[in-house]
């Protein structure tokens, strides 16, 4: 039989190396910073069109290049930064691979300019697919600069793939965050589609995590340091509460490169056990130096994963530097204030015996129950002002508005309701009981059998259409807060926020300003308590950023959906009966009963049939 096998052309071979370095405008925008920073620039600008799916432009001060170095820098495995496979083990540089440029080069339409400081003139490169289509020698400033545009123009399955531009942007800034963390001491600007999004000055680390988080986050950061032989450790831990639902900033740098690793993610997580609310993660800044023979970088084309030589050791190091500087931090307000004598144990209460408090439950307290926040204490003014508060609601022919707390007041409406999904002999004719199990599912009887229902997915669809149709109707009740409530959020946080403004409001929602760092807000949604407004936005926030679709994105949507998740009973917790039998009433009356709002099942049926063959 004849030989098969061929050679691959250069072109197709960059195509293929261009699938493991490039998968996003990212992945451009970082290969693209760190060639800046290799060639030691002190300020770099990084221009951005539609989240860099039509331009991704790297400027930078740096050491530039020759003319026959700018040619050879598209070549595959060209690179100016290791000779031997022996230098892989004493990098001082990001790139090593010299398959960058080459890859990117072979999915889009690239222009290089670039000059050495003392030559008169620059080269100026066009390639386009692998393929150079000029070089010309040009009149350009010291240094480098290179537009990548029309990413995947010549692999449209792969420009397909792209997610929305709100997405593709979220993923641009945080490698833009990760880069600039790692050298504070680059001034850094950031275009993105003709507008300055970034400016950050050189400055020490603690300044740049500032600079770009917001002034907010100064005061949140706990400082960590620890030398030792095989480590150095130095940055900032977050402080306990602060903690978000959302694992967002958790940043480890290795010899001033960004890495992922959920085991030394782990060691810091458990260096906060104890401190923090279930679910919520801590927030890090954290950069470890070790010597350069000790890891191995090279195990990943992105070079975001890293083999340490001994990863136990510096598990248990960072773990206990992380929980050091926790446990100083907790004295630290003793030692921060003057001590107030007032504060002092009396002198005839010191020597005396502690008495345990008592503490008064209101084991009645529902909050499902009508009229729920005024608590026990306050029935008799409850029941002075009942007029007033119903005169509130006169006019407001919505009684849905004030959504699933008012339970008692809706009997049973399933059975007039005709449910879709549910066949005839499905349907509740009339619900006898109901019951908990583990605190999680309700069981309910109906005509053909069983009917089990997940009661927080149940309870986010309810949730949901009525906060979509709060919206729809633009008619949200709104509750006055006592005071107003001041949050601060960073930049692109707030710009988030502005976007789903209008809608919020709607829900009920009263913003009295919204300034560059912070949000205050008069009013909440009646469902909403005070005490979930930040979680119910950071949520939000963090849905929009990460969860945005291709296609058929609806703001309305995306925000009811995250409220109700937000809201919604959780599993474990208890329900009275006349919850119970509230919720599953309330479901029936839903549009959609059958799925959560993220389309799961919110109940499965067991008929009599089926039971009975499970006992044969
Ligand atoms: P690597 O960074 O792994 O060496 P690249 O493909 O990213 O590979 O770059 C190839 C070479 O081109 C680099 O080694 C460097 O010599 C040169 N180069 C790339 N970008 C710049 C820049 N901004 N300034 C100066 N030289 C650069
Ligand atoms: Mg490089």
């Amino acid at each position: 039989m004849a030989d098969i096998i061929q050679l691959l052309p250069d072109h197709v071979a960059n195509q293929i190396a261009a699938g493991e370095v490039v998968q996003r405008p990212a992945s451009v925008v970082k290969e693209l910073l760190e060639n800046a920073i290799d060639a030691d620039a002190t300020t770099i600008k990084l221009i951005i069109k539609d989240a860099g799916k039509t331009l991704v432009q790297v400027i930078d001060d740096g050491k530039g290049m020759s003319v026959t170095d700018a040619r050879l820098s598209f070549e595959r495995h060209a690179t100016s930064k290791i000779r031997s496979a022996e230098d892989l083990f004493h990098l001082h540089t990001k790139g090593f691979r010299g398959e960058a440029l080459a890859s990117i080069a072979a999915i889009a339409h690239v222009e290089l300019k670039t000059k050495q400081e003392y030559d008169d003139v620059g080269s100026a490169i066009v390639i386009e697919g692998s393929t150079i289509t000029s070089q010309e020698v040009v009149v350009t400033p010291k240094g480098t600069s290179v537009s990548v545009k029309n990413l995947f123009f010549n692999i449209p399955a792969r420009r397909n793939f792209l997610k929305s531009n709100a997405v593709e942007l979220r993923h641009v800034i945080d490698e833009f965050h990760r880069v600039t963390l790692s050298h504070p001491n680059i001034n850094f600007v950031f275009y993105n589609n003709g507008s300055e999004t970034f400016n950050l000055p050189r400055s020490n680390f603690r300044q740049r995590i500032v600079n770009i988080f917001g002034s907010k986050t100064n005061e949140k950061l706990v400082p960590v340091e620890e030398e030792t032989e095989v480590l150095v450790i130095s940055g900032f831990v977050g402080k306990p509460e602060f903690a978000k639902k959302t694992r967002g900033e958790q940043f480890f740098f290795v010899n001033d490169r960004y890495i992922k690793s959920p085991y030394l993610n782990h060691a810091i997580s458990s260096a906060y056990e104890g401190l923090l609310k279930t679910g919520n993660h801590p927030s890090y800044f954290l950069k470890l130096t070790v010597d350069p023979q000790t890891i191995d970088i090279n195990i990943h084309p992105t070079k975001t994963e890293i083999k340490f030589d001994d990863e136990h050791t510096l598990y248990a190091l960072l773990r206990s530097a992380v929980k050091h500087s926790l446990g100083q931090f907790n004295i630290a307000p003793v030692l921060d204030f003057e001590r107030d004598a007032n504060l002092d144990t009396p002198y005839h209460f010191s020597k005396k015996e502690t008495s345990t408090p008592i503490i008064e439950v209101d084991r009645s307290f529902n909050p499902f129950k009508e009229n729920y926040s005024a608590g026990k204490q306050t029935t008799a003014f409850k029941k002075q002002t009942l007029n007033n508060w119903d005169s509130l609601y006169v006019g407001l022919e919505s009684k849905g508005t004030q959504t699933e707390h008012n339970f008692s007041e809706v009997h049973f409406e399933s059975e007039e309701t005709t449910i879709s999904a549910f066949s005839d002999e499905n349907k509740i004719d009339q619900i006898q009981t109901t019951y908990q199990l583990h605190n999680k599912y309700i069981v309910s009887t109906i005509k053909s059998g069983m009917l089990l229902i997940d009661q927080h997915r149940a309870h986010q669809r309810i949730l949901y259409e009525d906060f979509l149709k709060n919206m729809t109707i633009k008619e949200g009740m709104s509750q006055q807060l006592l005071f107003p409530l001041e949050l601060h959020f960073s930049s692109q946080e707030i710009e988030i926020i502005n976007q789903l403004k209008e809608d919020l409001e709607h829900t009920g929602f009263v913003f009295s300003k919204v300034s560059k760092e912070c949000v205050e807000i008069t009013g909440v949604p009646v469902a909403v308590p005070e005490s979930e407004v930040s979680i119910i936005l950071e949520q939000l926030i963090s849905d929009v950023e990460n969860e945005v679709p291709d296609s058929n994105f609806s703001a309305t949507d995306l925000l009811a959906k995250s409220m109700a998740k937000s809201l919604a009973i959780k599993r474990g917790q208890l329900l009275q009966k006349n919850e119970q039998e509230h919720l599953v009433n309330k479901l029936f009356a839903c549009k959609e009963p059958n799925v959560s709002p993220t389309n799961r099942a919110t109940f499965i049926t067991m008929s009599v049939d089926e039971l009975d063959k499970k006992f044969i």
